[in-house]
């Protein structure tokens, strides 16, 4: 353990005394959920943990930090993907207390949140209120609304609702020096000048804290109807895909996709889940349409659609959801699967887009392309297909050593990366840059757009405290991606 500098020994004094000593923590014991990234990807180091309680407090730390030179890393509920809470010395500055709900407006179709509110916890009283806060993803029972939309978090809903972006109307935001910026505007509509809104929204914490959110709100579903759809390719889910858009609609809501392998690796470490259908297929498309309106038949609309895919050769065979229960049970057998893929070795991941058009033509192109450069890798593309969002993992060849194995990630990288890069598609499509794809933007982003990020990262942050070493790499002292 490192000694405190006598600016830091003062740094944790003065916020001691502002803050009380129980929202301080430096003993290693206290802090160490807070240095490790979730897969064990990076460990980190930290002077302290610091729990501030309010806007007020947070801007204090800030100023204390800048003040003294001491970086900064924002953490919400510690599950983003990409290393993009680690701290590498500083200060790691939890969210986790400021979680109050401030305001629900029913006839503006809005709530006010703190940055650390859990995100089941907003959905929750937004139902509470008659309302859908329609964000979901696998952690929402951990992460918080604040590293949502720090990340531009995206989840299963995006067909339907958007990102976490589409999803925002203000934010507040502690600034590098400890200003306070007061965006909480509810506003439909605001064209006065740039949009700062949009630039703290998917900044990974390195352009200010975001400490509280205007969120919009939905017409709660009042019915719903789930589909698991067997296909010969992920070409034919994507014909199934358009042939759902235009007489669903807007019920479309989500249209998410599995392959083989990961519908097996699913029922192997799951065994309460039952296969859906009877035969296996290459590919399957989980279908989700729903309304606000109480009458809508859903359910007569999928069934014509599927029957006349099946009719035509667009799918095999189809399963739907008859009940809550089952829908769920269906849901289950896609969100196990980011879970599962843990317990068959190593993974390399990459969360990519390409245009939806092109996505099942990426699956095919980018699968052959890792067999051929590892024969044995067992290729688990899945996701928001619909987004043209695939998480492209590769789970390790049976038998293989699993450091061994992940020490290809860089060579996976080009190849998968070259692909996505080709169709003119993104390398960081929901989970965000972080520390773990920095070097992978530098590669593939527009140098002239990388150039206006370094500018307006000097601009915000001309001293380089916020989470330095994030997404766009200023100075030289950046800790390594690996
Ligand atoms: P953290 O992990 O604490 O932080 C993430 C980043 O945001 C860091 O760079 C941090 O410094 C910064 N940050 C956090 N809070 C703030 C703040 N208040 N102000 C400024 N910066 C801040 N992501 C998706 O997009 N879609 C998915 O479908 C999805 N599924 C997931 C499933 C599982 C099982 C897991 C473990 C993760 C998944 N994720 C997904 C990734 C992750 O949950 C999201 O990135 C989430 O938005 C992070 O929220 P958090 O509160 O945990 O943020």
């Amino acid at each position: 353990m490192t000694v405190p500098s006598q600016a830091e020994a003062a740094l944790i004094e003065t916020l001691q005394e502002r803050l009380g000593k129980a929202h301080v923590l430096t003993a290693a014991s206290d802090m160490e959920s807070a240095l490790v990234e979730l897969r064990g990807l990076y460990r980190g180091t930290a002077l302290a943990v610091v729990r501030p309680g309010d806007t007020q407090q947070v801007a204090f730390t800030i100023a204390q930090c800048a003040k003294r030179g001491v970086p900064v890393v924002a953490q919400g509920g510690n599950t983003g993907l990409v290393g993009g809470g680690v701290p590498f010395g500083g200060v790691v500055l939890s969210l986790a207390r400021l979680n109050r709900v401030r305001e629900i407006d029913p006839l503006n179709g809005t709530m006010t949140v703190e940055a650390g509110c859990v995100l089941q916890s907003v959905q929750a009283a937004a139902a509470a209120a008659g309302y859908l806060f329609p964000l979901s993803l696998a952690s929402e029972g951990s992460c918080t609304i604040g590293g949502n939309l720090a990340t531009n978090a995206g989840g299963t809903a995006v067909l339907r609702y958007g990102n976490t972006r589409e999803l925002t109307l203000g934010l507040e935001v502690v600034l590098s020096d400890g200003r306070i910026w007061n965006g909480l505007k509810g506003l439909r509509k605001d064209n006065t000048g740039y949009d700062l809104r949009d630039l703290f929204i998917g900044s990974e914490g390195t352009l200010g804290i975001i400490t509280a959110a205007v969120l919009k709100l939905s017409p709660a579903p009042k019915t719903r109807v789930t589909a698991f759809v067997g296909c010969a390719s992920p070409g034919h889910a994507l014909a199934l895909f358009n042939n759902l858009r235009d007489p669903a609609g807007d019920q479309l809501t989500a249209f998410e996709y599995m392959p083989d392998f990961g519908l097996e690796i699913v029922l192997k470490h799951r065994p309460a889940s039952v296969r859906p259908l009877a035969e296996r297929y290459h590919s399957y498309a989980l279908v989700e349409l729903t309304s606000p309106r109480v009458d809508a038949d859903l359910r007569r609309t999928l069934e014509e659609i599927l029957a006349s895919a099946l009719e035509d050769g667009t799918i095999a065979d189809a399963v739907m959801g008859d009940s809550e229960a089952q829908s769920l049970a269906l849901w289950g057998l896609r969100e196990n699967l980011s879970e599962v893929q843990r317990l068959e070795g190593g993974s390399i991941k990459h969360d990519v887009a390409v245009p939806v058009s092109r996505v099942a033509e990426f699956i095919e192109i980018a699968t052959k392309a890792c067999e051929d450069a590892m024969p044995g890798v067992r290729v688990c593309a899945f996701g928001h297909f619909g987004d043209g969002n695939i998480h492209f993992n590769l789970s390790q060849p049976l038998g293989m050593d699993k450091d061994a194995y992940l020490s290809e990630w860089a060579r996976f990288n080009v190849i998968v990366h070259d692909i996505v890069n080709g169709m003119n598609g993104s390398i960081a499509a929901e989970h965000g840059i972080g520390l773990i794809k920095r070097d992978e933007l530098a590669r593939y982003k527009d140098p002239v757009a990388l150039d206006l990020m370094r500018a307006i990262k000097r601009t915000l942050d001309p001293g380089n405290l916020l989470n330095p070493g994030k997404v766009v790499e200023i100075g030289a002292d950046s800790p390594a991606t690996f």
